[in-house]
């Protein structure tokens, strides 16, 4: 699954969201590639505000997001004050 915006950048950027790690890539593949081999065991923690999921594995993040939160997708960064 690739989601992509159509405002102006060719692909959306991701980045690695372990503390300390500046890894960017333009694909879900390539992170979580990166994120098994560099961060093994990485907690991942669910981005909907409210929700406490947690897992260690790209598959059950996505089974999660789809189960609950089908509305949230990619939620587009806006920063609140
Ligand atoms: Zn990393
Ligand atoms: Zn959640």
């Amino acid at each position: 699954m690739f989601w992509k915006r159509r405002d102006g950048h060719a692909s959306t950027e991701l980045q690695c969201e372990v503390e300390g790690c500046d890894f960017i890539c333009h694909d879900m593949l390539t992170l979580q590639k990166h994120t098994f081999k560099k961060h093994p065991g990485l907690q991942l923690r669910c981005k909907v505000e409210g929700c406490d999921f947690t897992c260690t594995e790209f598959m059950t993040m996505e089974k999660h997001m789809a189960w609950k939160h089908p509305q949230a997708k990619e939620a587009s960064p806006s920063a609140k004050s």
